[in-house]
């Protein structure tokens, strides 16, 4: 049974403004990458509305529609943008999540990896940053919760920067285990070890600049374990790759291995508690070989594992 990967041309419609960091060009770096393995390809189909609304009032949809532009840039703040082809894009990612989820409990793989763009784990309530627009990988949570019944999931996100968003859409979701590593200071600010969910269901690792791969270890390790007392049904990860090293972003100064470690550690985890099924997300990552490293190292081991 081979390992999913979706992803859509489409997501390349999402231009950039000269200069920005999340540029299409990161798909190309990472279909380059994961060209030569043995996936089962697929297109991420369109989100459809009642998906988006899991995590999004309409009043918040409809806004980003009313701004979208027929030509140039909309911006939604001072780094989210929105180009002609954006809207569709962000559906893309969002579907993307929700079909691999749909697949793989039904048994039609036991590991997807969705990449697309927009990345979404900024992406609030009702209100776009940090590139996001939509909370993807919360709303395939969400759907795996109540459109597939399970009992519980658990978000994993090790992207350098806080899952603001994501903490934000599953607050208050007693079925939803969220963990974050990041590093601390760095945008968007959020992230304590003191913010903990309504229900204590979340847990935040904020680790310092230039801290590395040993300090990465040692606050997963015992994280992982929690993660497995909650006894997940399904585990989703943000997987953004800008703690690496070479990012321009950020000084986690994370090597290529630390994600392949660390992606070991979550599908072995996943093989004790919900029958080795785990849903990747890309989220970050802007240095291109670093991201393609990193991404054919995580889907290496999403594959083995
Ligand atoms: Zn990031």
């Amino acid at each position: 049974m081979a390992m999913l990967y979706l992803t859509h041309a489409e997501c390349l419609e999402h231009r950039e403004p000269d200069g920005h960091p999340e540029q299409a060009a990161r798909l190309l770096a990472v279909e380059r990458a994961l060209a030569g393995m043995a996936l089962d390809r697929r297109e991420a189909p369109l989100a459809a509305r009642d998906d988006v609304l899991r995590c999004h009032p309409e009043g918040y949809i409809a806004r980003v529609e009313r701004a979208m532009p027929a030509a140039g840039w909309a911006m939604l703040d001072g780094d989210t943008y929105l180009a002609p082809g954006s809207l569709r894009a962000a559906l893309r990612a969002v579907g993307g999540v929700c079909a691999a989820v749909d697949a793989v409990l039904a048994d039609e793989a036991r590991r997807a990896f969705v990449a697309c763009r927009p990345p979404g784990h900024h992406a609030e309530t009702a209100r776009a940053m940090g590139f996001c627009l939509f909370g993807s990988v919360a709303i395939g949570a969400k759907r795996a919760l109540d459109h597939h019944g399970l009992s519980r999931v658990a978000v994993l996100d090790f992207d350098v920067h806080h899952g603001n968003g994501t903490q934000d859409l599953l607050w208050d979701e007693p079925r939803a285990m969220f963990v974050s590593s990041h590093q601390m200071p760095l945008y968007p600010g959020s992230g304590l070890a003191s913010e903990v969910g309504a229900h204590g269901q979340i847990l935040n690792l904020p680790l310092r600049s230039g801290s590395g791969g040993g300090a990465m270890r040692a606050a997963w390790q015992p994280a992982l374990d929690r993660v497995a007392a909650f006894r997940p049904d399904l585990i989703l990860i943000s997987a953004g790759f800008d703690a690496h090293a070479d990012d321009p972003l950020a000084g986690l100064e994370w090597e290529t291995q630390d994600f392949a470690w660390l992606t070991g550690a979550i599908c072995k985890l996943a093989d004790t508690c919900c029958g080795g099924r785990v849903v990747s997300v890309l989220e970050g990552g802007y240095d291109l070989p670093a991201l393609a490293a990193s991404v054919a190292a995580h889907v290496d081991k999403l594959r083995e594992e």
